[in-house]
């Protein structure tokens, strides 16, 4: 999403590039993640390029239908011949002498060096499959896979399967699931919190495409009056309260309601089974974590007599199945891991070399951070998208994210064109600086307070991921680049 939105910027800029991309295909997320039920979760509306509107047939539309709209627009934009597929970079180097980025590429026709006056991330933060950290993991004897990775060549009608994970990927695929299998049982560490939309798999009613349709400017209206109310109404919603002492409810008297509100609809849906609103309640403040939003269907399937959720911890995977603390051993036909992504493992696995031959991982340290999300001190000319702190967790939509980076770096090419420099570098003060109040923000939000288990977070409890301040404030943050924030060289 990001890289052709890059490419789009760039040919309209008229600044010759090349997107190299590892897979064989555009959509990123969305070519890899095909998994039964995979669909969008921020309204539709939002989530698209603001200048590539569509009337989308549903508030949110499931995966084939968003492939499709990348296809689209790779394919509008006769982006298909700048893109080098089933390629992969494998490391990046700049050379101080020149100001050029020497980028070690593998593809079809082997190794191959390109040479660039700046290099552009669009590698997201999501990319990457994590397996658990789980004794015996690949010791399962039937089939087993990770959800970004399904095995659409198995099938699961009759077989008895075990699900790790009650994330964004393991709560959509297991109502479907559910109606094909035997029996589905479901490993919980975590209980997610469920926001409930009843337009979630809803067509968006003729009324409504009429309007967008006919009506001069509404398509735009409804567009930013999504944006105002869903992502900058509920921010406060998770941002903490002074005096405020309940780590393992809520943060804020505001947060409170919401998550009263959550649970009366947890309390309604699974009424009549005490046993299963209790391991579904979540021990930590909403906005913690990821919410997961759906009209109630993943909470009712499991009611079914045929689904399982289990909350005792994993002690192994067997080569029968799965074998819980308490020592039972629970024997599957197919295993499907839904354990998410090496979120903090920012733009691995490539190897960036910047000045004084610096490896980017080796300055991080497994603490990655960014000036705006994009620039790293000692790494010229390399801009991330969707880079360290530039994840939203209430709603709003990561494409108006990637379209301010974009802006954002265009400015500062045009910056380096304009000047008598071969690169921008970033001034070490400055990002500290911008750090520091990252920071400061994240520590005030539901996310920066608890200690709930999340991708929002590297290793060390750090969060790496999340932006905590409004859209508005982060589109005034790149509207264009600062020439006293960086040095030329
Ligand atoms: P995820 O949210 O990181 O969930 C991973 C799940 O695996 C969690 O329930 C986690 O438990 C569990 N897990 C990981 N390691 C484990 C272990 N060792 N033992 C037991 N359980 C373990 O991953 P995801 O579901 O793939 O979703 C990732 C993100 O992708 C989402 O948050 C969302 O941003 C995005 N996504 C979006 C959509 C959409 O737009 N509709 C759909 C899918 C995903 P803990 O919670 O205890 O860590």
């Amino acid at each position: 999403m990001s890289g052709l939105l890059s490419a789009i910027r760039l040919q309209q800029a008229g600044i010759d590039f090349a997107v190299v991309e590892k897979n064989a295909d555009v959509g990123g997320t969305w070519l890899e993640n095909s998994y039964p039920g995979c669909r969008v979760d921020s309204a539709n509306h939002v989530y698209s390029y603001s200048f590539r509107p569509q009337d989308w047939p549903q508030h949110f539309s499931p995966q084939p239908v968003l492939r499709q709209y990348f296809t689209d627009t790779a394919d509008e934009y006769g982006l298909r011949d700048r893109i080098r597929f089933n390629t992969e970079v494998e490391s990046a180097t700049f050379d101080e002498a020149s100001g050029m980025w020497r980028v070690q590429v593998n593809g079809p026709d082997g190794a191959e060096t390109l040479v660039a006056n700046a290099v552009i991330s669009a590698v997201g933060q999501l990319n990457r499959p994590k397996m658990p950290d789980i004794e015996g993991v690949g010791a399962f004897a039937g089939p087993a896979w990770h959800s970004a990775r399904w095995r659409h060549d198995v099938d699961l009608t009759g077989k008895r399967v075990g699900v790790i994970g009650t994330g964004g990927s393991a709560f959509q695929f297991v109502p479907v699931i559910a109606d094909q299998a035997e029996s589905v049982t479901i490993f919980q560490r975590t209980a997610p919190w469920i926001v409930p939309n009843d337009t979630y798999f809803q067509e968006v009613p003729q009324g409504k495409h009429w309007l967008l349709n006919h009506v001069p400017f509404y398509a735009k209206w409804f567009r930013f009056n999504m944006f105002w109310s869903a992502a900058e109404g509920l921010l406060q919603a998770v941002a903490a309260g002074d005096d405020w002492n309940r780590p393992e409810e809520s943060v804020s008297e505001l947060n409170q309601q919401f998550r009263e509100s959550l649970l009366a609809n947890l309390q309604e849906v699974l009424n009549g089974h005490p046993d299963l609103i209790e391991k579904c309640t979540p021990d930590y403040p909403p906005g913690a974590k990821r919410a997961l939003i759906d009209d109630g269907k993943y909470l009712r399937t499991l009611l079914r007599d045929d689904v399982e959720l289990l909350t005792d911890g994993i002690d192994a995977i067997t080569e029968k199945g799965v074998r819980t603390a308490d020592g039972v051993e629970h024997e599957f036909d197919v295993l499907i891991y839904g354990t998410g992504f090496k979120a903090s493992s920012f733009l691995h696995p490539m190897k960036i070399y910047g000045l004084q031959g610096k490896e980017l991982h080796d300055v991080w340290r497994d603490e990655p951070r960014a000036f705006k999300g994009i620039t790293v001190p000692g790494f010229p000319n390399l801009f991330c998208c969707y880079g360290p702190n530039t994840n939203i967790v209430v709603n709003g939509s990561i494409i108006f994210f990637s379209e301010c980076e974009v802006r954002y770096i265009l400015g500062c090419l045009a910056m380096v064109m304009q000047s008598n420099g071969k690169a921008l570098d970033v001034k070490p003060e400055v990002h500290e600086r911008y750090n520091q109040w990252i920071d400061e923000g994240n520590a005030g939000m539901a996310w920066g307070q608890s200690g709930v288990n999340t991708w929002y977070k590297n290793a060390s409890g750090h969060i790496t991921q999340n932006w905590p301040y409004t859209l508005l404030e982060f589109w005034q943050q790149t509207r264009e680049p600062e020439a006293q924030d960086y040095n030329l060289i």
